[in-house]
Parts: structure tokens; C-alpha cells; sequence
């Protein structure tokens, strides 16, 4: 599976290209921890939400092992709009 991952700075000019999600997600990482910079990344051939989801769980992208605090999650309607909150 051929996928591009862009990876941008929203703090200075840094923006690059890879062919994988591993190496898009170092290269993010190092550049924040280097720079103290916010990096984002953008997925290019999956659909937003695989890629929230592939962001959030960081392996396989299925809801079940996503982050609970995931905003892709659609949590219990009910639950979010507790009346005895
Ligand atoms: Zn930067």
C-alpha cells in the first residue's frame, strides 16, 4: 500500500514527504521535541476518518482500539449530554 504522509509545521517552514506512516510520525516527533515547534501531518489516499483514527490508535486504525478520548469515537449520545451534570 503506497500512502503519502505530509508532515507541516504550523510553526515555521518545515514540511516534508513520507511513504510511511512509522517515519511521517519520528520525523514529527523529533522535529517537535528539537524545535518545541506543533506539528501536524496529513494522510494523503485514506479517508479522514481511517486517519483520525490511524493518529489516535497509532497501529490499525479500527474504532475498537482507537483512544478513548478519541474525537473520532461516537461515544454514547447520552452519555454526553448527562443531565445531572
Ligand atoms: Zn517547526
Amino acid at each position: 500500500m503506497s500512502t503519502t504522509v505530509r508532515v507541516r509545521c504550523t510553526d515555521c517552514a518545515y514540511e516534508e514527504a513520507f511513504d510511511s506512516l512509522r517515519r511521517a510520525r519520528t520525523a514529527l516527533e523529533d522535529h517537535e521535541r528539537e524545535t518545541g515547534h506543533a506539528a501536524d501531518w496529513e494522510i494523503g489516499g485514506l479517508a479522514p476518518g481511517v486517519e483520525r483514527a490511524g493518529d489516535d490508535a497509532g497501529v490499525c486504525g479500527r474504532e475498537g482500539c482507537a483512544n478513548p478520548d478519541s474525537p473520532l469515537l461516537d461515544h454514547d449520545p447520552s452519555a454526553a449530554s448527562d443531565p445531572s451534570a
